[in-house]
């Protein structure tokens, strides 16, 4: 595994230490969509006998998809992950970086690729205006540190991905914290 990869791991799960006694208590629907993986991620789940659904020889997924016959359904949306159990996730320690940083994540907006806070998670409504202010800055300071070469790589599978699915029927609501493209150009 990437070592900056895993490093990013670390600095988000420092970033979320607290958010375990928020989670506890949240009722909503959790841990369902499209779990897209980077290719170190896509070979160290299947070391763990993960099922990987890969389209299009270069988009991989945890595979959380119905199936029907040999059909593997994609189409269906926010099927939800098959790894999660009686509310927890069974690979926790392996689960990748979509899952390791929600409610951050990427969005396209407009023409744009942004770093996002999404607002359908309860940790993210609960921050006050100070409160979000700091943890806009403490995302900013983790992906300022993380390799330029990590950014391109969470970018370009990201817009794989993007060409393949739509955001389900509904808001899909949301915070800029910063478009990536001003992450990667401001850094050397
Ligand atoms: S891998 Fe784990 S954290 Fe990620 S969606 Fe599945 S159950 Fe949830």
């Amino acid at each position: 595994m990437n070592p900056d990869l895993l490093k990013l791991y670390s600095e988000f799960d420092y970033l979320y230490r607290d958010i375990g006694l928020i989670c506890r208590d949240c009722r909503d629907h959790d841990c369902e969509g499209y779990v897209w993986l980077l290719k170190d991620e896509t070979e160290s789940l299947l070391d763990i006998d993960v099922q990987i659904v890969e389209i299009n020889d270069n988009t991989s997924f945890i595979h959380s998809f119905e199936e029907e016959g040999d059909v593997v359904r994609v189409d269906k949306l926010k099927p939800p992950c098959r790894l999660r159990e009686a509310g927890l996730c069974t690979i926790y320690k392996n689960r990748p970086l979509v899952c390791r940083m929600y409610p951050v994540g990427l969005v396209t907006d407009k023409d744009d690729v942004v770093v996002a806070l999404h607002q359908d998670c309860g940790y993210a409504r609960r921050l006050n205006k100070s409160d979000k202010q700091l943890f806009f800055q403490r995302v900013l300071g983790i992906l300022r540190r993380t390799p330029k070469a990590l950014l391109r790589e969470w970018l370009e599978s990201y817009l794989l991905v993007d060409r393949l699915s739509a955001f389900p029927e509904g808001l899909n609501t949301f915070e800029v914290i910063s478009s990536l493209k001003v992450i990667l150009n401001e850094r050397r």
